[in-house]
């Protein structure tokens, strides 16, 4: 579904990825994990196209993602080639970045109408049933400032579903919440996975990237030191650097 390969980006003259190599097939879960400024985020934005990658490629099923090769060419696609891609690409964030003027229901029916061309009707229809999927039916009518951080982000959720997108990314989507208020969206997102969706989750929920990950991506200084299924790297990694940030976290 998703390959990268040789992936590198830097801003100016720091270099923050470096030869990522990165395949996702259909129904991985896969959590990446590693310490702050590591370029976690620059990946997943990568991986959409909110930031240009500069060496390597990003492949979503067959196609190149930000660029269009012709005659052994690589040029910067349109924006409107990306956007069909981003499409298909739900993105949840740290900061649950909801529309603050409109309701629940409206910010979740407002891509499907406004990008994709879905009757109202149809989208209301979708919309309730996603937000009773994350527990939120009773709160259609009410704003994104009346619900908690817990809530918001699973309207987030909801709103990223509504797209009906073949892959998630998640970027620390518990992090900026209360602790009282992880343990909901982490159930919003272990149901998601457990329903066979790709998610790709930068996380520092450590017993969740246990549990829930199909593969776990440790990086650090815009590479991957080390990936493997999470019984393999929680107990037993084979980089002493992998060890060190465990023994710090866990
Ligand atoms: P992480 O998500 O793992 O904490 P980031 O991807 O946010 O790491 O950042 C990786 C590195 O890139 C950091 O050194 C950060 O300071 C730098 N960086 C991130 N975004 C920008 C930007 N827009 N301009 C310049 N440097 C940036
Ligand atoms: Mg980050």
């Amino acid at each position: 579904m998703l390959r990268i390969t040789n992936l590198g980006k830097s801003y100016g003259s720091a270099r923050v990825l470096s030869g990522i190599d990165l395949d996702v097939q259909p129904h991985d879960v896969v959590a990446i994990i590693g310490p702050s400024g590591s370029g976690k985020s620059t990946l997943l934005k990568c991986i959409n196209f909110l930031e240009r990658y500069d060496e390597g490629e990003v492949r979503f099923g067959d196609e190149l993602v930000g660029y269009v090769e012709a005659n052994g060419q690589r040029r910067l696609a349109t924006e409107r080639q990306t956007n069909r891609l981003r499409a298909e690409m739900g993105m949840v964030f740290q900061n649950f970045n909801l529309f603050p003027h409109m309701t629940t229901l409206q910010n979740v029916i407002e891509g499907p109408i406004q990008v994709k061309g879905v009757a109202r009707d149809e989208a209301v229809r979708h919309a309730e049933q996603l937000l009773a999927k994350v527990g939120l039916a009773d709160k259609r009518d009410v704003r994104p400032t009346k619900l908690s951080g817990g809530q918001q982000q699973r309207a987030a959720i909801a709103r990223a579903l509504a797209m009906r997108p073949r892959l998630m990314l998640f970027d620390e989507p518990t992090s900026a919440l209360d602790p009282e208020l992880v343990g909901e969206v982490l159930t919003a997102m272990r149901e998601l996975a457990a329903e066979g969706m790709t998610m790709v989750i930068v996380t520092h929920e450590m017993s969740f990237a246990r549990d829930v990950a199909s593969r776990v991506v440790f990086m650090e200084g815009g590479r991957i030191v080390e990936e493997g299924p999470p019984g393999k790297i929680f107990t037993n990694p084979d980089n002493a650097r992998t060890r060190a940030f465990l023994a710090r976290v866990l």
